[in-house]
């Protein structure tokens, strides 16, 4: 069924235009003006939420939200969902912004795709990260009220956005994931209850029967153990501080910032060794962390540890974000903050110019390693060049060596 085109007032027609021109203020006075429902289609069965997602244009996307656009009505012809069309647009802060709006996950179209499928089908693999990482609110929920026989909840209700925005992050290299717990308001002072919470959430995603997610289970067991790693460290200084207490008071702000429980863990994990350059400890916390995922028989255990364990193996931390996040090609992301591992990482180190950062917090953590190498790098313009076609090597040969680490 078809619906007619004709049919369609100049209104409705006139807001089409200003959608695919990506008229935003324009189309703003038009919605101001009309108050009016949002749910006629065009000739295949298009609404304008759908046709604002096809376009990426999330601002278009947000008025069309609050104009009461529903997002997961679909009468496109081939069944395609607004969340189809953000996934293929490329935008994950707009698939992110559907999801919250509760855009379902498992919408398949005509042809049995779901969005993160069409996303993973046209190489978007940031908007298939964040779909696989959304987790619903109500998920949370249950954690900060309450149970049986629980006078307290497990998570302080006041902590549930910070927690929330902290298990969803896309980015589970151990520096940035120490990073976010930092970040997240209130976390930090309650990791003992964090982790208690992450481990309740690893378990539940090995209990939902058909819905069970090993993916889900493994990352919530991973977050865990970074956890743990930084209430050690926490406990460290503290014993530290208080047999040093009595001899000196710490009033240097250099001094109490190294002595930050995350900042010790963070130079733990980048401090790379001598003899090879690799980070050794980051690379025994990670193999340490998938040896210790108790569901032993699920897929995704096994995988990891096949790959693991085999000849001239890639390095754990792409190992952990291939199996939580899936295949990604290295050839267009070779931006990569080196700190941290987040993409299209743009600041350069201004010296050398040969290695890239997020920012100047993620320049800073790992300016003790890199020191050495900046004056060695800025020497030659040439050395910039190879170590490009480095890295291209080295992602070709991680890539290849990761073709047969498929979960899902
Ligand atoms: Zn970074
Ligand atoms: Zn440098």
């Amino acid at each position: 069924m078809a619906p007619a085109t004709e049919s369609l007032t100049d209104l409705q027609k006139e807001i089409f235009t200003k959608i695919s021109n990506n008229e935003v203020a324009e189309l703003k006075t038009l919605l101001t003006a009309n108050k009016m429902k949002m749910d006629f289609v065009d000739e295949n069965g298009m609404s304008p939420l759908q046709h604002a997602c096809y376009k990426g244009n999330k601002e278009i996307v947000q008025m069309l939200l609050d104009q009461g656009a529903d997002v997961n009505s679909c009468q496109h012809e081939h069944g395609y969902t607004a969340l189809h069309f953000a996934a293929l647009s490329g935008n994950a802060e707009l698939c992110h912004l559907l999801m919250s709006y509760g855009a379902r996950l498992t919408a398949t179209n005509s042809v049995g795709r779901t969005p993160a499928q069409m996303a993973a089908f046209v190489g978007n693999h940031n908007c298939v990260a964040t779909i696989n990482n959304f987790i619903p609110k109500a998920d949370i929920d249950y954690y900060i009220k309450p149970q049986g026989l629980q006078t307290e909840p497990m998570l302080l209700p006041h902590l549930a956005d910070s927690f929330h925005k902290f298990i969803m992050e896309v980015n589970v290299h151990p520096v940035r994931v120490a990073i976010n717990l930092q970040k997240c308001p209130g976390l930090l002072e309650n990791l003992v209850k964090v982790q208690k919470v992450l481990e309740a959430m690893r378990h539940r995603e090995m209990t939902r029967g058909v819905e069970t997610n090993e993916v889900m289970a493994f990352k919530y067991h991973y977050l865990s153990c970074v956890t743990a790693e930084i209430i050690k460290c926490q406990k460290r200084q503290e014993a530290m501080k208080a047999e040093r207490s009595d001899k000196e008071k710490i009033n240097d702000e250099a001094e109490e910032k190294k002595s930050d429980a995350v900042e010790l863990l963070v130079r733990k994990f980048l401090k790379c060794s001598k003899t090879d350059g690799n980070p050794e400890y980051q690379e025994a916390f990670l193999r340490e962390a998938v040896r210790e995922f108790p569901f032993r028989e699920s897929t995704i255990f096994r995988q990891m540890v096949a790959t693991l364990a085999g000849s001239d193996p890639p390095s754990a931390v792409s190992v952990v974000s291939a199996a939580i996040n899936g295949q990604r090609g290295f050839s267009d992301n070779l931006q990569v903050c080196v700190t941290c591992g987040e993409e299209k990482a743009t600041k350069k180190c201004s010296k050398c110019k040969a290695v890239q950062y997020c920012d100047r917090e993620c320049q800073r953590l790992h300016w003790f390693m890199h020191k050495k190498a900046c004056a060695r790098l800025g020497q030659s313009s040439n050395n910039v060049k190879l170590s490009d076609a480095d890295k291209v090597q080295i992602g070709n040969a991680v890539s290849s060596r990761l073709q047969n680490l498929a979960v899902n």
